[in-house]
């Protein structure tokens, strides 16, 4: 019999408005269970005129921390007394624990699990690192432009629609960051080592993400972090022409890891099983 790490219950959740379509229960519950831990991670919806209460006043929820979802991960942010580096640059938290000293803190682990699927899909990705074309400029894409910069890429160009949403990423982290309006890609893709979709273009039900590849380099890494689908054409497109591709599955996973390591005290793995517990979860509800 698995001998059952002592804990005291310790409970957390996912927070948010919605938060009926959450996968995080399922991964935080594998690790709880592979772990033997006797802990709960629960669904908590936090409805908007209740959001700026209830993470002013987190310890009284009874929660050692929390995920944040949307729209509250900047209402979340400004409640806290600590953040980490990309929190405070994004403004913006998803990931919350009461420390020892009852102090609220706050991280932003999408660039981590950006930076943990590439590093466990693609080993040295970033051995080439002077070039970063990112395509989008919403949430998702200002923690990868974070995580990008983090890892030295001498330049990352960012392409949206919306060129000053583009333009405000780019005035935030400097000079190495570059904003571009969409119809100037093709002159940047020929020097690219790493393209990245970052826009909601090609998720099932959204419209397609059209980008011709002809003039990028077969050595650059491809990956979407939309993963419904799973493949999806960009990835498909980038594969048959022989580059190397990575899907945006263990984004979600790996950024989960630091939550459940501060709440629980053990670092989890992110492992094919888990990858395909969720995958068959999606395959199920979508
Ligand atoms: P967001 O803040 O709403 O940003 C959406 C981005 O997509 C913006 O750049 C937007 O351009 C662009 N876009 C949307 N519709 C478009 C259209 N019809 N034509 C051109 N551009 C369009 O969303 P987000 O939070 O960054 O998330 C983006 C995607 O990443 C979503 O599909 C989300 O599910 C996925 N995601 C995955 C992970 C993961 O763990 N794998 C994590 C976070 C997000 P404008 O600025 O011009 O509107």
């Amino acid at each position: 019999m698995t001998e059952k790490i002592r804990a005291e219950k310790t409970r957390a959740g996912v927070t948010g408005w919605p938060v009926a379509h959450s996968r995080s229960p399922l991964v935080h519950g594998h690790w709880l269970k592979k772990h033997g831990i006797d802990g709960s991670y629960e669904k908590i919806a936090v409805a908007p005129e209740d959001a700026v209460a209830f993470y002013g006043n987190f310890a009284a929820s009874g929660l050692k921390g929390c995920n944040v979802t949307i729209p509250h991960k900047e209402t979340a942010a400004a409640a806290c007394d600590v953040l980490d580096e990309a929190a405070e640059k994004m403004g913006a938290a998803n990931t919350l624990w009461l420390d020892e000293d009852g102090r609220l803190c706050g991280a932003n682990t999408d660039g981590i699990g950006f930076l943990g699927n590439l590093d466990q899909m693609a080993p040295a990705w970033d051995d080439r690192h002077d070039c970063a074309i990112v395509l989008g400029a919403g949430g998702a894409a200002r923690a990868i432009v974070w995580a990008l910069c983090s890892r030295k890429f001498t330049s990352v160009h960012i392409f949206n629609r919306t060129f000053e949403k583009a333009s405000e990423i780019a005035d935030q982290f400097g000079s190495s960051v570059y904003a571009h309006s969409w119809d100037k890609l093709g002159t940047f893709l020929g020097k690219a080592d790493l393209l990245v979709n970052t826009t909601s273009l090609g998720m099932t039900g959204k419209a397609p993400l059209d980008v011709d590849l002809a003039d990028l380099p077969k050595e650059a890494l491809v990956t979407d972090i939309v993963y419904v689908p799973l493949t999806t054409d960009l990835l498909k497109q980038a594969a048959e022409r022989g580059n190397r591709t990575v899907d945006g599955m263990g984004m979600l996973l790996h950024q989960a890891v630091p939550g459940f390591e501060k709440w629980f005290g053990v670092r989890p793995e992110v492992d094919e099983e888990l990858r395909r517990l969720v995958l068959d979860d999606l395959e199920q509800t979508s």
